[in-house]
């Protein structure tokens, strides 16, 4: 099993206007997507469709349902239709497509034919086709004697509007996502991670510091290094990676945004350890990092105007007789002590040591991503999931991120009062509650005590990280939510904007 993917997506052709003759003959599947009230005049069209619109009339399908038919063509060419809601969102959208992919895949045709027709000319029905066929296509780690056969379709053909390049580069980086966090915790280990994001910096052309164990004291990184110190090897690492546009692409001599994600390769719980069924999933638990570094790939391949730098926080959480303890106070990069309430709470630790460095290099603004959290998912389900930020007047258009990208969040309240329960006897602050109510907003204010209030910044606590059944266009249960979401937010010229606007920054 290797640590990255070995994929080459397949060739995606897109031609505009009403599926013609010749198009709909080069192909050995048609998949289409239209609500039901106008799905019949979106037939009509197509040549030998009067069967297939018999069908439809018969069948009657209500929103959501998938349904099989055929055109009366010489070759016969067998159609799978999804009906959307009446003006689907982008997650229905998504959630049908899915489906109609999944039918799909059963017969694994070679040549995929696409196409949503859409009145409206957002291409929001194509792109979610084209999303859910990359998604379903995309190889899965496994090692098996005999391994689980995937479809490899050799070419998908789009009619009408796409937007074919930022679709294509979004899946990548989700597909990265997705895969990493899949692979066991004994091939994804923080060593095997640094070679990877080396490799992977070389293939993209990003700048690449690697702060290991040596170097994050000499930062005086003591709550990411309490963490680490528990593991048997020396791997835990603070990796940088930057992407900054050509000089022909670059819109200004900008701030970068700074992308941090939690990498914790597995999750123990440490001392306060997990029960067997809560540490079963916890090789996700560098989801983070993940979404960070396939939002970073996808920014890469959209040639993404902006600099963006990535700060991955790579380290596990063990049980062994240096690892840390409750009542241990140790210090973070900032000069802010901690008094340690419970060695679950790791992901804040290593988080806090993150943001403060990461503060050091003046961003424009700092979104971090992590599955840091349970009453996260406990209060909003797994969905959608929870986002924080210290700039309020950015609620709507975080929001409409999510609307827009099909991966839906929701801002969380974290008012300052919290701060008078994490005031400690011994350190600057306390790690925790004992407790663990309202853990989603104790754990953002403490990481608010490691963020320079001058620098905006979001935090998401991934609760729709993983779902049973998967979500949206996603049939397994590993989503790689995040990844479009924040590019989505990052290529929307309002936030971008309102980021680099001075007087927004206080
Ligand atoms: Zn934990």
């Amino acid at each position: 099993m290797k640590t990255l993917p070995a994929y080459t997506p397949p060739k995606v052709s897109a031609v505009s206007g009403t599926p013609n003759p010749a198009w709909l003959a080069s192909l050995d599947r048609l998949l289409v997507l239209a609500p039901a009230a106008e799905l019949q005049a979106a037939l009509k069209p197509l040549p030998a469709s009067a069967a297939a619109i018999r069908e439809f009339t018969r069948l009657q399908p209500s929103a959501g349902a998938v349904f099989h038919s055929a055109l009366t063509t010489p070759q016969g060419l067998g159609l799978i239709v999804g009906v959307l809601p009446p003006s689907a969102d982008v997650f229905q959208a998504l959630t049908v497509a899915g489906r109609v992919v999944r039918e799909a895949a059963r017969s694994r045709p070679q040549h995929v034919g696409l196409w949503a027709p859409d009145r409206t000319q957002s291409a929001q029905g194509t792109d979610s086709l084209l999303s859910a066929v990359l998604a379903e296509i995309e190889s899965k780690p496994q090692r098996k004697r005999v391994s689980t056969p995937v479809w490899r379709p050799a070419h998908i053909a789009i009619a009408g509007p796409v937007h074919r390049a930022h679709t294509v580069a979004m899946e990548s980086g989700a597909h990265l996502a997705r895969w990493l966090t899949q692979l066991p915790p004994n091939v994804l280990t923080p060593t095997s991670y640094r070679r990877a994001l080396t490799t992977l910096a070389h293939a993209q052309g990003w700048g690449i510091t690697i702060y290991d164990e040596r170097a994050l004291k000499k930062c005086g990184a003591g709550a990411f290094l309490a963490v680490s110190q528990g593991s048997a090897a020396r791997d835990a690492a603070l990796v940088h990676l930057t992407y900054r546009p050509t000089k022909a692409r670059r819109t200004a001599a900008r701030a970068p945004i700074a992308l941090v994600g939690k990498g914790l390769c597995f999750d123990t719980g440490g001392l306060n350890i997990k029960s067997a069924k809560s540490m079963l999933s916890m090789h996700g638990d560098m989801g983070g990092s993940a979404v960070a570094l396939g939002t970073l790939l996808a920014l890469t391949e959209a040639k993404h105007p902006e600099p963006i730098d990535a700060w991955l926080a790579l380290a596990e959480n063990r049980v062994g007789p240096n690892a840390y303890t409750q009542q241990d106070v140790v210090t973070a990069a900032n000069g802010t002590s901690i008094q340690v309430i419970h060695t679950d709470a790791e992901g804040r630790m290593v988080l806090a040591d993150t943001l403060a460095i990461a503060s050091q290099s003046k961003p424009a603004c700092i979104i971090d991503f992590a599955t840091l959290t349970g009453a996260c998912v406990v209060a909003l389900g797994d969905r959608l999931s929870g986002i924080f930020t210290n700039r309020p007047a950015l609620r709507d258009t975080l929001e409409a991120a999510g609307q827009a990208s099909g991966e839906r969040v929701w801002t969380l309240p974290m008012p300052e009062d919290f701060d008078e329960d994490l005031q400690s006897p011994v350190a600057d602050v306390m790690q925790c509650l004992i407790d663990g109510k309202a853990d989603h907003i104790y754990a953002t204010r403490f990481l608010s005590h490691f963020v320079h209030p001058d620098i905006p910044w979001i935090h998401v606590d991934l609760s729709a990280a993983e779902r049973s059944g998967g979500l949206a266009h996603i049939g397994t249960p590993v989503t790689g939510f995040g990844v479009r979401f924040a590019t989505t937010l990052l290529t929307d010229p309002h936030f971008n904007q309102r980021i680099h606007q001075r007087s927004d920054r206080r």
